[in-house]
């Protein structure tokens, strides 16, 4: 049985990932320090005798006892909002913790894919976006914190793959949804949703003709574990080339939940990238990959399972406050 660890396991990527590894057969360690995890992302995978759950922060040292044959480096804040509540976590889970993920990948001889963003492009001025161009970041932007670890990651990344040898791929994901999103996480979806919900009005940013692309979790991880398994250690986009303005998006919101709210504007936070396209042919040649499944497909999946959310979850009073996010 091959064995794989996850870190940022608790997350929303990471516990799909959970899921999907032990599908496919694996021994699953999943690692998690909680900051933005959640262990009931992992519940229904505690009694597995093939599922082990460690408690630690990846940009400490890492030790594990035993062969490891993978690692899925997922450990990161990945809301805006939460980048600058805890900048600092942020910019270390991506570069050291990246560097111990490296460092325990060389000395188990174990493959490693680390999770890159679109946002190494920056507010893009390529559209779409292809993995050879090279961005337009703002390094001291509230942006730069998440960016600059995320590229630096991928720096670090090739070279232990130049230097030492070492297998590694590298996924950069594009706006990605579905359940066990943190409904209060401050990223578009939930915050949409999860006003609905709660009978709140819809906070669009700045004027909404801003675009993003949006991809069904379930595309990511086959794209993810297409990209492990090939031979190719250059980065991949994987996303939904699909693209919407962020108006359009609430309109969908407010149709598919049947919600008389109405849309209120908000100012548009600093660098926020005005679009956002994957250019997906790499993924399409390489891994044979698409997504296959439409964002009403997907909106109506997310949108079940998180009315059934509990109260508590609904209502809590993480993020909420909006304009601490704004210029
Ligand atoms: N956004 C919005 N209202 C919200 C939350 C986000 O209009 O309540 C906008 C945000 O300004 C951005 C887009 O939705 O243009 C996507 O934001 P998100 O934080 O989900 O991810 P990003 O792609 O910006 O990292």
């Amino acid at each position: 049985m091959p064995r794989i660890l996850i870190t940022g396991a608790a997350g929303f990527l990471g516990s799909h990932l959970c899921d999907r590894f032990i599908a496919e057969g694996y021994e699953v360690v999943a690692m998690d320090n909680l900051i933005t995890g959640d262990l009931r992302n992992l519940e229904h995978l505690q009694a597995l005798p093939q599922f082990s759950f460690v408690h630690h922060d990846v940009s400490t040292h890492i030790h594990l006892n035993g062969p490891l044959d993978y690692i899925l480096h997922f450990a990161s804040p990945a809301s805006p909002i939460d980048y600058l509540k805890i900048p600092i976590q942020t910019l270390k889970v991506g570069s050291l913790g990246t560097h111990n993920c490296l460092g325990l990948a060389l000395a188990k001889k174990a493959r490693i894919l680390v999770a890159s963003t679109s946002e190494v492009y920056g507010d893009p001025l390529v559209h779409p976006q292809t993995e050879e161009y090279w961005g337009n970041v703002n390094p001291i932007g509230p942006r730069g914190v998440y960016d600059e670890a995320k590229r630096f990651q991928e720096a670090l990344t090739m070279a232990y793959h130049t230097y030492h040898g070492l297998e590694t791929r590298i996924i950069r994901i594009f706006n990605t949804y579905g359940p066990r999103m943190r409904l209060n996480d401050g990223r578009v979806l939930p915050a949409f949703i999860g006003q609905a919900l709660r009978g709140e009005d819809l906070t669009v940013f700045g004027d909404g003709s801003q675009t993003r692309s949006f991809c069904y979790v379930d595309d990511l991880v086959e794209g993810i574990y297409r990209l492990l398994l090939s031979d190719y250690p250059y980065p991949v986009n994987i996303g939904n080339p699909d693209e919407i303005t962020i108006l359009q998006f609430a309109e969908e919101i407010i149709k598919l939940t049947g919600t008389d709210q109405k849309i209120v504007h908000q100012p548009l936070p600093k660098d926020d990238p005005t679009q956002r396209q994957p250019d997906i042919t790499k993924a399409r040649e390489i891994l044979g990959w698409e997504p296959k499944v439409s964002r009403a497909e997907g909106l109506k999946i997310t949108y079940d399972a998180f009315r059934n959310l509990p109260n508590d979850l609904l209502y809590k009073q993480e993020h909420r406050d909006f304009k601490a996010y704004s210029k």
